[in-house]
């Protein structure tokens, strides 16, 4: 229940501005709640004398299982002048289309934006059921404030009962302020998704470490909320004879309601270089190529294979490489055709990162090392000899 506290109240109407729902409004200066309110929570935030605040009970069983349908948001992202969903909104749709069918429910495609999506409806072919488009001059740009005010307010009105994030930056900025503002629980950075025998979201993600898989629920909140690594779960080809919905909902946002402000968009890595969450072929560095110099032979194979060059954590620590080209639990997860692990032993926190690679090769002196646990083939000897030998090779 949204409770006003009338003593603080300066009947400013912010609030009755911000509200999707027109669910509040000012009567003799003095905010008052409607029946339609969603409890969805975007004027909480707004208001400037903290008049506002939601009481929420534990929601009986029967109340949850009248959430249904699997919600996906839909990232975008800006590529050679066009706005496109990311590769990972595919990869959840591969997953949540299996989730739906298990539980005989729809899956939706939540896509917000300012109007310039190129062709929402190749969602569909990659399993859709319905693509809900939001689109407001002020969704433009991915503020928080914005994109959580739009995302509740969807999840107050349509209760679905699974609603999934890439765990890109921006989803793992968004999908905690919405389970903050819902009060619903959230499961991140899962490598795993599957529905048990109640109907309940099986979420499974890496923990203690790394050490152990933990396999979660949230018996007692809808939806149920996840991150999914990008490069986790795979997709096919489009099906181009799949039908499928696009429906429109309403966006109501207000200046007011979104605190920051974006001015510019600077690309700190060189735009020509592909990520190596995209690349098909990855030659992965680690602390068995013992110097940074070492790396221009790691870098040469790369190039020979056309691919791009990461490493384990270890080296990005002693700056060999940046972070951004880290794969692993802390880094980026990665899913190429062609893998090469140069000298890494094959952590837990480091496989977790790149074992659902197509084909892997490990090359490393100790016969020994965890890494050929993963590896479709392995090369036991001195890196540092092997390398020029297959690149000499490959140049050929
Ligand atoms: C919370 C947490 C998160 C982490 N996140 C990540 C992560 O995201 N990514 C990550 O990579 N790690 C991560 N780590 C660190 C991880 O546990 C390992 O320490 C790290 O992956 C080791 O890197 P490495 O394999 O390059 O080095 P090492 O473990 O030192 O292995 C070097 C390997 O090179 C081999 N070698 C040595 N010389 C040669 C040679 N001349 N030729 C061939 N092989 C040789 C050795 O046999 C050895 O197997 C994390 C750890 C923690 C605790
Ligand atoms: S924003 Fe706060 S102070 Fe302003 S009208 Fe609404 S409840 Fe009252
Ligand atoms: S909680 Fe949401 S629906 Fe209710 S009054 Fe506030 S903004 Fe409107």
């Amino acid at each position: 229940m949204l409770k006003i506290d009338t003593e603080k109240c300066s009947g400013c109407k912010i609030c009755e501005k911000i509200c999707p729902f027109g669910a509040i409004v000012i009567i003799d200066k003095i905010a008052q709640v409607q029946d339609n309110c969603t409890l969805c929570g975007a004027c909480v935030n707004s208001c400037p004398v903290e008049a506002l605040s939601i009481e929420r009970k534990p929601v009986p069983k029967e109340e949850l299982d009248k959430f249904s349908g699997i919600f996906i948001w839909g990232e975008c992202e800006e590529k050679d002048e066009r706005t496109v969903p990311k590769k990972v909104v595919r990869e959840l749709l591969a997953q949540g289309r299996k989730l739906a069918d298990r539980l005989d429910q729809n899956l939706t495609v939540v896509v917000l934006g300012d109007g310039k999506l190129t062709g929402p409806e190749t969602l569909i072919t990659y399993g859709a059921d319905r693509i809900m488009r939001c689109q407001h001059k002020l969704l433009s740009s991915f503020t928080t404030d914005s994109f959580t005010n739009v995302i509740s307010a969807i999840i107050s009105k349509e209760k679905p009962s699974v609603f999934l994030f890439g765990a890109t930056p921006h989803g793992r900025e968004l999908a905690p302020r919405v389970a903050a503002r819902l009060h619903l629980g959230l499961t991140a950075d899962c490598t795993g998704l599957e529905i048990n025998e109640k109907g309940e979201l099986i979420q499974t993600r890496p923990a203690f470490g790394g050490n152990i898989m933990a396999s979660i629920v949230s018996p007692y909140t809808r939806p149920q909320m996840a991150t999914v690594r990008p490069n986790v779960f795979s997709f096919g080809d489009p099906d181009n004879s799949r039908k499928g919905e696009i429906a429109d909902f309403k966006v109501v946002l207000s200046p007011a309601s979104i605190r920051t402000k974006v001015v510019a968009i600077e690309r700190l890595s060189d735009e020509r270089e592909v990520s190596i969450e995209d690349a098909d072929i990855i030659v992965s560095a680690g602390m068995g190529c013992q110097k940074k110099e070492n790396l221009k032979l790691t870098q040469e194979l790369a190039d020979a294979l056309g691919g791009v060059m990461a490493g384990s954590r270890a080296i990005v620590e002693l700056d060999w490489i940046p972070h951004t080209k880290q794969v692993g639990q802390s880094g980026l997860t990665v899913g190429p055709q062609l893998y090469i692990a140069v000298g890494i032993s094959g952590a837990i926190q480091h496989l977790v990162g790149m074992s659902s690679a197509k084909t892997i090769i490990a090359i490393n002196k100790d016969p020994n090392a965890p890494i050929f646990k993963v590896a479709d083939l392995g090369i036991v000897g001195d890196a540092m000899g092997i390398l020029p030998v297959l690149i000499r090779e490959l140049k050929k």
